[in-house]
């Protein structure tokens, strides 16, 4: 065998679904476009695509640092904020070393814990669908390397709040990073979920990961952005593989964040209708939880399958996990509505069973 046979046994990352035709509400990406001037930026920077970008990506580095009022030595840029999770885990762990993590939560975790030759230590959610960080620290032990909390939580949509955050870190010994990955953060409006860098970012062991995939619309330029300390920031440079944020990327991400109204404005759109979807749904099914990102979590167990299907019948794709739940990604006021219609017809059909 020419490849590693323990790969044999780990499931590939499952990308949301897309049909010609179809409303994809599946992989959690905003369905208004890139933001004003993003186009612009790409086309003119793909006049210099035979030259390699800067390495550094300075230019993109200095304006999140400015946004978000760090140095910005403790910046690091990545092809989307996966490959700086992997590179994270690269940087502090060696075979056997332990990541932990709430499950179930991104299903990119066990993918790079395994690939990276590290174990796993999964912890479950609780049964609000919310991580469990008091069992997360008894479960911590001397192999620890790395831990993610994935606030607001993928696919649950669910979010740890201050006090229990702020307890959970400071019983994290110091020689264990803790990633807090905000993927979402974007769309969070409770106020008692903490933003990690604001309120930890001075703690030595925390990292901050965020992306522009979501909210500022780039999911297919892959830009993500961590802030760290800066030696875990320079750790994470040394183990990224060279010119990984594209000469297009970097120039995508840097009009991005010049449009930086547009980008709230629209975040606010995407969360007054996830809050209507919600909403609905949760007249519809028992136990939805309160999400703060741009997606619900319906806790469907054995049907979400069959959930799935019914609603791609109508049109919709939306993501289901076997066995567990359906994620659903939140689009545009028509697009939601299409959603909703679909699970209708769906409870409708279920409730009239087979026919004979
Ligand atoms: N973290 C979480 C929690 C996510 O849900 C995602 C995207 N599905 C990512 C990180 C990665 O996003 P990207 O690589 O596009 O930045």
């Amino acid at each position: 065998m020419l490849t590693r046979a323990d790969l044999d046994q780990l499931s590939s990352y499952v990308p949301g679904r897309s049909k010609p035709g179809f409303i994809k509400l599946a992989s959690n990406e905003v369905p208004y476009g890139p933001l004003p001037g993003v186009v612009e930026a790409i086309t003119e920077a793909a006049a210099t695509s035979h030259l390699y970008p800067d390495l550094a990506a300075l230019t993109l580095r200095d304006d999140l640092a400015r946004r978000l009022g760090v140095d910005p030595a403790r910046v690091t840029t990545g092809c989307g904020s996966v490959a700086l999770a992997e590179h994270l885990a690269k940087a502090t762990c060696r075979d056997g070393d332990e990541i932990l993590y709430a499950w179930r939560s991104f299903e990119a975790y066990p993918i790079i814990a395994a690939t990276g030759g590290a174990t796993s230590i999964r912890v479950p959610n609780t049964a609000a669908h919310e991580h469990d960080l008091p069992a997360m620290l008894a479960a911590l032990t001397e192999r620890t390397r790395l831990v993610f909390v994935c606030n607001p939580n993928n696919p649950t949509g669910t979010a740890v709040r201050t006090a229990e955050l702020d307890t959970f870190l400071d019983g994290v010994p110091e020689n264990v990073l803790v990633v807090l990955d905000e993927a979402y953060r974007e769309f969070v409006v409770d106020p008692d979920v903490p933003d990690g860098l604001v309120r930890y970012g001075d703690r030595p062991n925390v990292a901050v990961l965020r992306t522009l995939s979501k909210a500022w619309g780039l999911a297919g330029m892959r830009v993500g952005y961590l802030v760290a300390q800066p030696a875990v920031a320079d750790a994470v440079r040394k183990v990224t593989t060279p010119f990984s944020t594209s000469v297009v990327a970097q120039a995508a991400a840097v009009a991005a964040l010049r449009a930086e109204d547009e980008m709230t404005r629209r975040a606010a759109l995407v969360v007054a209708e996830r809050d209507r979807v919600q909403a609905a749904l949760g007249k519809l099914f028992d136990g939805v939880p309160a999400s703060q990102a741009n997606f619900v979590w319906l806790p469907l167990g054995e049907q979400a399958v069959a959930f799935a299907a019914a609603c791609e019948e109508a049109g919709v794709i939306v993501r289901p996990f076997p066995g567990d739940g359906v994620r659903i990604s939140i689009g545009t006021a028509e697009e939601n509505d299409a959603l909703l219609a679909a699970v209708e017809t769906y409870l409708k059909t279920e409730l009239a069973g087979p026919l004979p």
